[in-house]
């Protein structure tokens, strides 16, 4: 699958960037950039299959939920006089049952009453349900304890009530949870329609990265980040072809970028984009596609590519992708995912209304940054003795130590108006839940 741009639109501001960017100008810029991209395809998927989905069509409820009137609780459904009175007989004629499953055939008069269980439809004439702990029942009558307690319709689910026939049950852009798969279903539909998953392809740049299996030689490393973006990109419930580690060689590189353009709708790398002798990456992309930019003042992750492969974008969109080239250290490619990759991923999947979500919380420690940029440390964050949230380091803050990150349980931001952060200070933490 391939994605179509809206040529109209396919000049968009993000490639013509000056100078550096802030996060939050970088994060608008891959957003703005990938606008231009038409909706995925729309598959049906069975409703067995919808979680981390996202919807591509409204699911408008074919039913009543519930579908007819019930009891919210064990107990007896009674038809109380509606004369205006406020105060009810405690007994009542017991005249039958009403169980889930199976609901009492004739209609209540006045004064009668039925056994009803939880979910059972209420009889016609019915107009209350008391619950059975505060009722003596014998063979064919029932006493209320405490019959000032009665009140018209209490206890009583009335038809419809959750969601009507013909009204809108999930909007359309919603990325689906249990939640809503369990409402989907309790509509007795088979299937939805949902955005085709996004293919996306990963590899690894550097010819000091090893693949685990092999010996490791002197100046070596296994490969560390195609692991965490694959398991970071099936989170997102993305289709991902991994294309293993290629060397630092411009012609690998760009013939690989180009290769995978078409089966690909996202390609993410990592490494290889600083101004290093040994960064290819960027002028690989130049030779088959276009850089967007790359200077953004974020730390950890500084070398930062953004771009799309395909030149020809008109005439050939098969051919194309969008390019998310990450930084090589692996703490700085896992922030620069969550950051800058994540929203505008989850734009290109057709999920709408999402967005990153920064908690303030009590900085429990003094914090380095410098103004002009924007930092995430590694936080751990919980309540602190008064009840309030706060958030301290793991500790060292290095960007290749990826246990960091295995410590921490949230990013803590400091925004590029702080060049520092002090005891008691509110700092923005970005809890890992949604993704790790
Ligand atoms: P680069 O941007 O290619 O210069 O990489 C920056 C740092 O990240 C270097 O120390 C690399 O060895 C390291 N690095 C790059 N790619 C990987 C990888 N796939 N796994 C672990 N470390 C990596
Ligand atoms: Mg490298």
């Amino acid at each position: 699958m391939t994605l179509e741009l809206n040529t109209s639109q396919a000049a968009v501001s993000c490639f013509d960037q000056p100078g550096q960017l802030s996060v939050e100008q970088g994060r608008q810029a891959l957003l703005d950039a990938v606008d231009a991209a038409a909706k995925p395809q729309i598959i049906q998927q069975p409703i067995a299959e919808l979680a981390g989905c996202v919807l591509a069509e409204d699911v408008i409820s074919p039913i009543n939920v519930p579908a007819q009137t019930n009891a919210a609780m064990d107990g007896f459904a009674l038809a109380l006089p509606e004369d205006g009175r406020e105060v009810f007989e405690s007994e009542y004629e017991l005249v039958g049952k009403a169980l889930a499953g199976h609901g009492f055939a004739g209609e209540l008069k006045t004064g009668q009453a039925v056994t009803i269980t939880t979910g059972a439809p209420v009889p016609a004439g019915a107009n209350s349900v008391v619950m059975r702990e505060i009722c003596q029942s014998g063979d064919n009558r029932v006493v209320i304890e405490k019959p000032e307690s009665l009140r018209l319709n209490d206890n009583i689910r009335q038809a419809g009530e959750d969601l009507a026939t013909g009204q809108i049950a999930v909007k359309a852009g919603t990325r689906l949870t249990p939640a809503h798969q369990g409402l989907i279903a309790s509509l007795g539909l088979t299937e939805v329609a949902v955005f085709k998953p996004l293919v996306v392809a990963v590899f690894s740049t550097g010819d000091e990265v090893v693949a685990q299996g092999q010996p490791l030689p002197a100046h070596s490393i296994y490969d560390t980040n195609r692991y965490s973006l694959i398991a970071l990109l099936k989170k997102l419930h993305c289709d991902v072809i991994d294309l293993g580690i290629l060397p630092d060689q411009e012609a690998v590189l760009a013939k690989t970028l180009a290769e995978s353009a078409v089966k690909a709708d996202v390609v993410v790398s990592s490494g290889g984009v600083s101004v290093g002798v040994a960064d290819y990456i960027k002028t690989a992309l130049a030779q088959v596609g276009e850089i967007g930019f790359w200077r953004m003042n974020i730390r950890p992750g500084r070398p930062f590519a953004f771009g799309r492969i395909g030149k020809d974008l008109i005439n050939n969109p098969s051919g194309s992708a969008w390019f998310f080239g990450l930084p090589g250290n692996p703490v700085a490619v896992m922030v620069t995912f969550m950051q800058l990759a994540q929203p505008a991923l989850r734009k290109l999947q057709g999920e709408t209304g999402w967005q990153l979500q920064g908690i303030p919380a009590l900085a429990g420690e003094k914090m380095r940054s410098r103004e002009g940029r924007t930092d995430f440390h590694r936080g751990i964050f919980g309540f602190n003795s008064d009840g309030q949230l706060e958030v301290r380091t793991t500790g060292t803050q290095g960007s290749g130590i990826l246990r960091s990150m295995t410590e921490a349980n949230c990013l803590i931001e400091i925004g590029d108006a702080h060049a520092a952060i002090a005891p008691g200070d509110t700092v923005n933490i970005y809890p890992f839940a949604d993704l790790l």
